[in-house]
């Protein structure tokens, strides 16, 4: 019921071309082993917040970046909203319910309250997913890749949640009190293939762009010609290749020569500062070292 309702309200109108699917296992984490709740994390306001700041980039568009990563000390997630019309797009939720109601907050600033609302997740990684309940309990379609169904149908948000506190060695309490209480609930729309969305006349461009994991998904905003990257390009920091191998790291690198072709005035990294096309080229040498090495 609930699937059939998104197509009403947002209009699919086109493809870009095939989409990739790859079959390897990989972890459904992607924070290092070594991760221990940093005094920095825990000294903020609130327990997994972290120092989020909002970036204005458009009228209509957000970008939120610093919002809580247990790996502490790094830069922390980003995240993003675009208004449209009748509807607030939101592009990945953080990881805690904290970041997800931070996200909520600021985009109420500009809402009238009776918007459609949509989450995309960039992929099914804790740090991008796991405040997603505030935006479902508002009644928001999730929109992410096919296989994201199959990760969160193996590892609820309880259990995903349990294997991080325990990797991290915290506590229950400790886990409960940072990450709240983590839902994740199946997609609405599932996404194979790069997919434009019209949702009210703007256009939101879903590219699927597996390399960091399999069910990775970019999002294009042509009307501010903003790249909200996900986690296929980190800014001022190593790209985190260890879900993958020689294939999937060139088929990343196949994905940033093709964003090299959008017109991009500003990338929003899954992880560092907001940053210019420059730094696709960075991490495409990256890549490229990562993969002379093997
Ligand atoms: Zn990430």
């Amino acid at each position: 019921m609930r699937r059939g309702l998104i197509y009403s309200a947002i209009f699919i109108i086109s493809l870009y071309g095939s989409s990739f699917s790859l079959s390897e296992r990989y972890s459904p984490v992607d924070i290092d082993s070594s991760t221990v709740p940093s005094e920095k994390q825990e000294s903020v306001e609130k327990p997994g917040l972290g120092n989020p700041e909002v970036h204005k980039l458009q009228d209509n568009v957000l970008a939120i970046t610093g919002l809580y990563h247990s790996s502490g000390g790094g830069s922390g997630t980003n995240a993003g909203i675009i208004f449209a019309k009748n509807s607030v797009i939101f592009i990945d939720s953080g990881m805690s319910i904290a970041s997800g109601e931070f996200l909520w907050k600021t985009a109420q600033e500009k809402m009238k309250g009776n918007e459609n609302l949509y989450l995309i997740l960039t992929h099914h990684h804790s740090d991008h997913v796991f405040g997603m309940r505030v935006m479902e309990e508002k009644g928001a379609q999730v929109i992410a890749h096919k296989l994201v169904e199959g990760e969160f149908i193996e590892m609820d948000g309880e259990q995903y949640k349990r294997f991080l506190v325990e990797r991290s060695g915290w506590s229950k309490e400790q886990g409960d009190l940072i990450f709240g209480d983590v839902v994740l609930s199946q997609p609405d729309v599932l996404i194979e293939k790069d997919t434009v969305l019209n949702i009210d006349g703007e256009e939101v461009h879903i590219l699927v762009t597996p390399g960091h994991v399999p069910d990775e998904l970019s999002v294009y905003h042509p009307g501010s010609r903003t790249l909200f990257a996900g986690d296929a390009i980190y800014e001022g920091s190593r790209l985190t290749t260890r879900f993958g191998g020689p294939e999937e790291w060139k088929l990343w690198i196949s994905h940033l020569e093709r964003f090299k072709k959008l017109d991009i005035a500003t990338v929003v990294p899954g992880h560092g500062k907001l940053c210019s096309r420059e730094e696709i080229d960075r991490n495409i040498s990256y890549l490229k070292e990562v993969l002379a090495k093997k």
